[in-house]
Formats: C-alpha cells, sequence, structure tokens
C-alpha cells in the first residue's frame, strides 16, 4: 500500500523549475517530509553542479545500457540528451513512506502519471517568451547552439500546460516560491 505522494514539476528550459525546487525543499513546513529523485543525465555537468546532487552524469553507453536493465521508472531523449527517473528510488522512498518530487519533461510525466494517476502535476512558466529567452542567456550554461534548441522544444512544452493540475507563472521568484509550497503542502495534507 503506497501512502506517500507524487509532485510531477514540468515546463520549459529556463522557467525557474530548478531555482523554485530548491528554495522548496527547504521549506521548514515539508522537511523530512518530501524528497526529490536524482535524475540520471547523459548531459555534461554545468559549472556549480555536483554528480549525485542535481544528477548522475553517465555516458550514453551506461545510460543505454541500464535502460536495457530497465532500470528506470520512465526516461527520455530530451534536447539533445538522455535522461531517466531510477526506478528502485521511487520504490525505496515509497517504502521509507515519504513524498516524492520529479523534475522531468513533460513526456516522462505522461508516462509517471499512467502508472501513478494520483500524481499532481505542476508546470512552471516564465511570464514571457522574452524573458524566458533572457533567463536562458543569463544562466549562461547552454550555447546559442543549445538554447535555440531548448527555445524550439518550449513552444511544444507551452502547449502540455494544460494538462497539469497547476501552472504557476514564474515571475516573482519570492510569490511563485509560496505559490508552488501552498499547492504542495495542500496536496500532502501539511499545515
Ligand atoms: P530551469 O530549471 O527551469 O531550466 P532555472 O531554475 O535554472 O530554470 O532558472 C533559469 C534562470 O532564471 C536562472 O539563471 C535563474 O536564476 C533565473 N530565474 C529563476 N526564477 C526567476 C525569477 N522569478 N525571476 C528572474 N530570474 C529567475
Ligand atoms: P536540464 O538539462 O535543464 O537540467 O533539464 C532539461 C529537461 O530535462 C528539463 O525539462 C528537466 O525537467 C528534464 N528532466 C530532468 N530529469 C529528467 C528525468 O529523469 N526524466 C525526464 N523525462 N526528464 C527529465
Amino acid at each position: 500500500m503506497i501512502k506517500g505522494k507524487i509532485i510531477i514539476i514540468s515546463g520549459p528550459s529556463g522557467s525557474g523549475k530548478t531555482t523554485l525546487y530548491k528554495k522548496l525543499l527547504l521549506s521548514p513546513r515539508l522537511k523530512g517530509k518530501l524528497v526529490k529523485t536524482i535524475s540520471v543525465t547523459t548531459r555534461p555537468k554545468r559549472i556549480g553542479e555536483k554528480d549525485g546532487r542535481e544528477y548522475r552524469f553517465i555516458s550514453k553507453k551506461m545510460f543505454s545500457y541500464k535502460k536495457k536493465e530497465r532500470h528506470f521508472l520512465e526516461s527520455q531523449k530530451v534536447f539533445d540528451n538522455y535522461y531517466g527517473t531510477p526506478k528502485k528510488d521511487v520504490e525505496d522512498l515509497f517504502k521509507a513512506g515519504k513524498n516524492i518530487l520529479l523534475c522531468i519533461d513533460v513526456k516522462g510525466a505522461r508516462v509517471v502519471y499512467r502508472q501513478y494517476p494520483s500524481a499532481i502535476k505542476i508546470f512552471i512558466k516564465a511570464p514571457s517568451w522574452e524573458s524566458l529567452k533572457k533567463r536562458l542567456e543569463v544562466r549562461g550554461s547552454e550555447n546559442q547552439q543549445v538554447i535555440k534548441i531548448r527555445l524550439r522544444t518550449a513552444r511544444k512544452e507551452l502547449r502540455e500546460a494544460k494538462r497539469y493540475d497547476y501552472v504557476i507563472v514564474n515571475d516573482n521568484l519570492i510569490e511563485s516560491c509560496k505559490k508552488l509550497e501552498e499547492i504542495v503542502c495542500s496536496a500532502l495534507g501539511i499545515e
């Protein structure tokens, strides 16, 4: 019997998902109650990222081996790299009675939702197309070519927002954090 819930966060690259979920996990109301799974990815590590914290960074060869070994609850090619949610991590967290946070793309979210229809889905948007572009440029983690690919994908991802339970327009960061915390706490029945 699964007691924990799954919270899924999706949204275009640069909309602020990582910034928001990192703040969410620091919320005293959620301490010890919500755990984010660490996805596996083949994309290069960014400056400031640490293996095992943001992601587990592995080679494409190793990813394809893990996929064959059915290591993933879901896995997708996003932009030009592969990302996957380790199945065992989700199972272990549920066994430990935790609620699980997944920050995954819209295709992965559909796969997880099919398996866990009680999952709560939250979509993060930037306030405008211009601000999304600017955020990707200011972050400076990808070159122009990769930013172009991410923006092209963003158009498709934005069409999926209507399938989500909640949409947060991440304009003012403090307000967006509060909204996200309210949504998650209320979904998990936390005062
Ligand atoms: P994502 O994880 O969705 O790709 P990030 O969290 O990395 O996005 O945010 C992209 C960039 O936008 C980062 O440089 C981040 O500091 C910045 N950012 C996030 N939220 C806001 C906000 N509300 N206002 C301005 N900049 C923001
Ligand atoms: P980034 O490279 O900017 O960290 O992430 C790119 C995209 O991949 C984002 O939409 C992010 O949510 C998604 N992503 C991260 N981990 C996973 C995962 O395990 N599965 C899927 N399907 N998408 C993921």
